[in-house]
């Protein structure tokens, strides 16, 4: 077996474990989204919640302050009602009169910090609503990731292994160059050297399509050592089928 051959036993195994990883990626990206939509809803379920406990403790305020203004008011009313004097009537009176401003003025204000309670009130049990359906969603994503990674595990842990076996059995300054390939394109780190017009001699990389020079093309059909491409440096290799009608004895 060439060396092109047990690489391309690497690159085979390695593209069915990316390929088993990327479900599970694609269910992780699925429930990180909505992970944040939850994130997103809490934040303002929060933010709802502080406004309600202020606006409470804003009108427990202003109930207590009107209760104040109520006592002082019905003592003012009592000594009206003593009052022996037209000068300490009219005195009196104004004075329950300020104080009656002032109390519509606080109640308006209660008023409007009932209005507002109600809205914020109404915005939480919307959230509420939103957030029960998003946590079911959310906990569907996570059960389904947790199915695939589950899933994939045992195809996994064999590809794994075959793969380990496979690198063994490549030299380790080729099995180096291969890994720092890996490391730079997820795809088409080995590419299959492909017909263009044989009585021309014309091959391509499959990778990137330029034409491939006549020294790499005969190396690879002679089956001898690893070869690249040039121009995108994939790890070249040839199907069967292109090797032999290649070769014109084998035609
Ligand atoms: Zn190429």
């Amino acid at each position: 077996m060439s060396i092109t051959v047990k690489l391309l036993r690497v690159y085979q195994a390695d593209r069915q474990i990316r390929g088993l990883r990327g479900r599970v990626q694609a269910a992780e990206r699925f429930l990180g989204q909505h992970e944040r939509n939850l994130a997103e809803l809490d934040a303002k379920r929060a933010s709802l919640k502080a406004q309600s406990r202020q606006l409470q403790a804003t009108l427990h305020n202003d109930e207590a302050e009107i209760a104040g203004l109520d006592e002082r008011i019905t003592k003012l009313r009592e000594q009206l009602n003593a009052a022996t004097t037209n000068k300490q009537y009219t005195a009196l009176l104004t004075e329950v009169n300020t104080f009656k401003a002032d109390k519509a003025v606080v109640e308006e204000r209660t008023l409007e910090s009932m209005a507002r309670l109600e809205e914020v009130a109404g915005a939480l049990a919307e959230i509420e609503k939103q957030r029960a359906e998003l946590v079911k969603l959310r906990d569907h994503a996570a059960a389904e990731r947790d199915a695939r990674a589950t899933e994939i595990k045992d195809r996994l842990t064999e590809l794994e292994a075959e793969r380990a076996i496979a690198a063994a059995d490549v030299p380790p300054d080729v099995m180096s160059d291969y890994e720092a390939e890996t490391e730079l394109r997820d795809e088409d780190v080995m590419a299959s050297i492909e017909e263009m017009d044989r009585k021309r001699m014309e091959y391509c990389c499959s990778a990137c399509q330029v034409l491939l020079p006549m020294d790499v093309v005969s190396t690879s059909i002679n089956g001898g050592t690893i070869c690249r491409c040039p121009s995108c440096r994939a790890f070249l290799y040839i199907e069967e089928s292109t090797r032999d009608a290649a070769i014109p004895s084998k035609r």
